[in-house]
């Protein structure tokens, strides 16, 4: 598999921080990271609604791109709760997260219910995140690989090879995720990389398919960013706890850039 152009960098601030929290850490977070060029580095934030809109203002005109946690599948209608694409269009978001572990596993959304955000997504020409992982069970029964392409398969069913492009995926293993999480080995974590690409390219093709980035997430941390960043199926890291203080985000940064641009 090719390396791609950029390097890929973010953080989910799941139902962390305010609306102020958010403005300070975007801030501080664009300040640290001014002299990185736009091309070399994606660099994105995800964080709660309530905190979108001041999010977006906050760094316009910089690189980083913002992004909602989650996204209803429809346009507008009987859904309390629910967020549309067309309310998040409004807004000036960039991209949308599908699938975080926390919402399949603690709110239990399904593949199908992913598959319809995916391609809502998409289609609303937003940037998705497509989130997919093993549970520990899954890993301990061996089934892994089946589990991801499944994920894949059904979550990616309706999207074309045009769509595609504005695809990301990320392989967060839902025992790595969190407080409790143990996290992958760099070794484990390359070779489940490798079984999505190969994936992404039997639906997409090869040429679509190896340009989709694959990133990483659950526990990351400043031990062992460098060991998954150097590992030729790993397009880039997701981060929840680690990056959520900006200097601590862009001692990451700092770590890891020099040895993707490497090669
Ligand atoms: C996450 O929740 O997506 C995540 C990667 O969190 P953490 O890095 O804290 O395990």
């Amino acid at each position: 598999m090719r390396r791609l152009d950029k390097l890929y960098l973010g953080t989910n601030t799941k139902m962390y921080k305010t609306i102020a929290d958010t403005c300070a850490f975007l801030s501080r977070l664009e300040e640290l990271t001014e002299d990185i060029p736009k091309e070399e580095l994606e660099l994105f934030v995800i964080p709660s609604y309530t905190a979108l809109d001041a999010a977006v203002r906050t760094v316009k005109d910089s690189k980083i791109k913002i992004g909602s946690q989650n996204m209803g599948w429809e346009d507008e209608g009987q859904f309390t709760g629910e967020i549309s694409p067309v309310m998040l269009n409004e807004i000036g978001v960039d991209l949308v997260m599908i699938g975080h572990s926390e919402r399949r596993h603690v709110m239990g959304e399904t593949d199908q219910e992913e598959e319809r955000k995916a391609a809502k997504a998409l289609g609303s020409g937003f940037t998705a995140l497509l989130c997919i992982g093993e549970t520990l069970e899954e890993k301990n029964y061996g089934i892994s690989d089946e589990v991801l392409r499944t994920q894949l398969k059904i979550g990616l069913h309706s999207i074309d090879g045009a769509q595609a492009r504005k695809l990301w995926v990320a392989y967060e293993p839902v025992w790595a995720i969190g407080v409790n999480g143990i996290p992958a080995d760099e070794h484990y974590a390359d070779e489940k990389h490798w079984v999505i690409k190969k994936t992404l390219c039997e639906l997409f093709g090869d040429e679509t398919g190896s340009d989709i980035p694959v990133l990483y997430g659950g526990s990351v941390n400043p031990g062992n960013a460098e060991l998954l960043i150097r590992m030729p199926n790993i397009d880039g890291l997701f981060i929840g706890r680690s990056a959520w203080e900006a200097d601590h985000f862009n001692q990451i940064i700092r770590a890891v850039m020099p040895i993707w641009k490497e090669g």
